[in-house]
């Protein structure tokens, strides 16, 4: 696929979905694609499925217009799927996939396999967002496109900061920024600040971390019970796992917070010697090379002891090649 035009073609009917626990990249595609497809194809109609976005995100146009539920009975002519590293991670909207005439999938995850009809998956790119910007006319990209696209960006790339942010990311970056959005304010609102009770969590979550190998893991943990006294879910601990990364000599990083009793949710960080999707694919998870996830079960114990028995058997294998 070439452009987003290619796959509009004779399609009245569209849905849109993220994947569960939507963060800025996929909120950012998404919303990029609805408002593209809105604007351009006014003669479709388009849904766009997701999980409930965090309020920091409110600035994205239409973003009021986002389904949390798929209660309606529907079929539609096409359905794609925006930043979904694979099926069981597509929130929501699940049915609808299934049942559509034609299915996308536009993503960026190496872990991706290809779940849908037409599969347009560029590792090599830092965000989705970054790859649905390659999909569309540039001079079709207005002010509220060029916000969530940006969004998205800034958002996987660490604000232009990790390994994944190239040449083309910059220009992009440029290109958008031309449409005059307040980008000062989109970074610092959505993606560094924290509420006061997000940096307590975070300070005591470094503060109770501990070093493995010689400091070369560091593990950072929060259980449900500490979760449940602060009232906070999950959506309220980005960063830490970034956070904990950046202590020096460590090559990967370790978060884990409970979900739910013995269930943990698990992220991976490194800074490239130990390619931590091959980790998280181990254990039924997926992401990218310096960035991935899954879930486990059993104790925090054998949890971290789990993870971190894969993370020395990756570097040894690296090591060798
Ligand atoms: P997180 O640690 O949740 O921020 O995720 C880091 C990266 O790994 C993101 O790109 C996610 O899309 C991906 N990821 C996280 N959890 C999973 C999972 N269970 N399965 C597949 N990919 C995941
Ligand atoms: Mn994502
Ligand atoms: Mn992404």
């Amino acid at each position: 696929m070439n452009n987003i035009s290619e796959i509009l073609d004779g399609v009245k009917t569209v849905g849109i979905g993220g994947h569960v626990r939507p963060d800025g990249d996929c909120v950012g595609s998404c919303m990029a694609l609805y408002l593209y497809i809105k604007k351009y194809w006014p003669e479709i109609t388009v849904d766009l499925y997701m999980e409930q976005p965090r309020a920091v995100f409110s600035y994205i146009e239409r973003i009021d217009e986002v389904k949390t539920e798929a209660d309606q009975e529907k079929t539609y002519d096409l359905f794609i799927t925006c930043d979904v590293s694979a099926l069981d991670r597509l929130a929501v909207a699940e049915e609808y996939f299934h049942t559509a005439g034609k299915t996308v999938c536009i993503d960026h995850h190496i872990s991706n396999k290809g779940f849908a009809m037409v599969n347009h998956v560029r590792g090599e790119i830092g965000s989705a967002s970054e790859v649905l910007y390659t999909l569309m006319d540039p001079d079709k990209i207005d002010r509220s496109i060029a916000e969530a696209i940006y969004t998205g960006m800034i958002h996987d790339t660490g604000v232009f900061q990790y390994s994944s942010t190239s040449p083309d990311t910059m220009r992009i970056a440029g290109e958008l920024m031309k449409t005059g959005f307040n980008f000062s304010k989109i970074i610092d609102e959505s993606f560094y600040q924290k509420t006061y009770i997000q940096n307590h969590i975070m300070g005591r979550v470094l503060a109770e971390s501990i070093l493995l190998q010689e400091g070369k893991i560091i593990v950072g943990y929060i259980k449900k019970k500490e979760m449940d006294f602060y009232c906070i879910t999950g959506r309220d601990l980005d960063g830490i796992v970034s956070q904990l990364r950046l202590t020096a000599g460590t090559q990967v990083a370790i978060f884990l917070y409970e979900t739910d009793t013995l269930y943990f949710k698990v992220s991976l960080r490194s800074n490239g010697e130990v390619d931590v999707s091959k980790v998280a694919q181990f254990f039924g998870g997926g992401g990218h090379v310096r960035a991935a996830g899954c879930e486990l079960q059993g104790t925090l114990h054998d949890v971290i002891n789990n993870v971190t028995e894969q993370i020395e058997y990756q570097q040894k294998t690296e090591n060798r090649s």
